[in-house]
């Protein structure tokens, strides 16, 4: 039987049939967006680069902007705009003087260190006393040499007030305690040769602050580090009443570059016990034709920690004929004749220690 036609059924099948077109249009849409999607570029920006820019850094950053021929694309689209970050550029040199400096300080030695303190307080120096800061390239890669045997009560006190200046300076640094090993008489002058011969095994330092283990600067604008002139750091004492001594006085602290030291063929290795050597080095200095450099009275000031004279570190008889010869042993006592034995390094969060075997006067 033949179902009566009724007025709206031919509607129906039009609407269905404007239905099932909307729904193909749809999912056309859908598929050419998809498809658009896939061929587009990443939405998130690249990770930055860690290392500083290479040469053609302009050829990265301009690869990372959209290309300007919308041919190339394979269809126009709006973007949301993602800005590139900046690549980190290598920082720029320190400014000169830093300015993070303080200018005098209070310094005493009443007060018993806590090394794990001081450690804690500059976390940001690194194992075996190194440290660089961070926001700007050091101007000076510096190496401080301590000449040492049994002053760790000294030391402390060297650690607590030294590390923060030198942070404060901006220095390159690291410090090496070049300790004296068995119970033969005492030699500065060589262990400095030592501490300067390691340090450079370890870094490539342009600059040797030479410091006494007992001494500390009064003010973080004695900045430890090279001049083009040989400098002499510790000129205001206050065991000599804030003054030098005498006017070639040389010893305490002092600071060569790597040129200034070998061009004098280092520091004598012949003078064992107290006194002399650092007259021997003022004597290769002006026999080299350099100069001493000196920071102000003011500025120079600084303290040594009172002690007794040590064992096995008493007045060198020998040294007056010594120093009165330079001219001729200079040139074959030195960086040339050094010889020792490392006995062993001990990397300390706050310094590096090198225990040395030097051998003895007869040897
Ligand atoms: N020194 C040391 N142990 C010694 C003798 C000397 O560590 O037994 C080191 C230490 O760094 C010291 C430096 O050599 O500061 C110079 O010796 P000293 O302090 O006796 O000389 P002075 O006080 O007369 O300048
Ligand atoms: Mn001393």
């Amino acid at each position: 039987m033949k179902e009566p036609s009724l007025p709206g059924t031919s509607l129906q099948r039009a609407c269905r049939l404007l239905v099932a077109f909307c729904a193909l249009h749809l999912s056309a849409t859908l598929l050419y967006y998809l498809a658009g999607s896939a061929l587009g570029p990443p939405r998130s920006p690249e990770p930055p680069l860690r290392r500083p820019p290479p040469a053609n850094a302009s050829q990265l950053l301009s690869r990372q902007t959209p290309p300007t021929d919308a041919r190339t694309r394979p269809r126009p689209r709006p973007q949301p705009v993602s800005p590139s970050p900046p690549l980190p550029l290598p920082p720029g040199p320190c400014p000169e003087p830093s300015p993070l400096l303080v200018g005098a300080l209070h310094v005493e030695f009443s007060q018993p260190v806590n090394l794990e303190e001081v450690a804690r307080i500059n976390s940001e120096v690194k194992d075996g006393g190194r440290f660089a800061p961070k926001d700007c390239k050091a101007l000076q890669k510096v190496a401080i040499i301590i000449p040492f045997r049994n002053r760790e009560e000294h030391l402390k006190y060297w650690l607590y007030y030294l590390h923060p200046i030198l942070q404060r300076q901006q220095l390159d640094y690291g410090v090496y305690v070049i300790n004296q090993d068995g119970e033969e008489e005492f030699n500065r002058a060589k262990l400095l040769n030592i501490g300067f011969t390691e340090a450079l095994k370890e870094y490539d330092y342009d600059c040797f602050v030479f410091s006494d283990v007992d001494l500390i600067p009064m003010d973080d604008r004695n900045t430890y580090k090279c001049y083009s002139q040989p400098r002499h750091l510790s000129v205001s004492m206050d065991k000599f009443g804030f003054r030098l001594p005498y006017n070639q006085y040389f010893g305490g602290v002092s600071a060569l570059s790597k040129e200034q030291f070998t061009k004098i063929n280092g520091f004598p290795n012949n003078y064992w016990g107290w006194g002399g050597e650092d007259d021997d080095i003022y004597n290769r200095l002006v026999f080299k034709g350099m100069g001493i450099s000196r920071p102000d009275a003011v500025i120079g000031k600084c303290r040594m920690i009172r002690h007794s004279r040590d064992r096995k570190n008493e007045p060198n008889p020998e040294r007056f004929d010594r120093i009165a010869h330079t001219r001729e042993t200079m040139g074959s006592d030195g960086l040339n004749s050094l010889s020792y034995k490392v006995l062993r390094t001990d990397k300390y969060p706050l310094y590096t220690k090198i225990t040395v075997d030097i051998g003895s006067p007869k040897s």
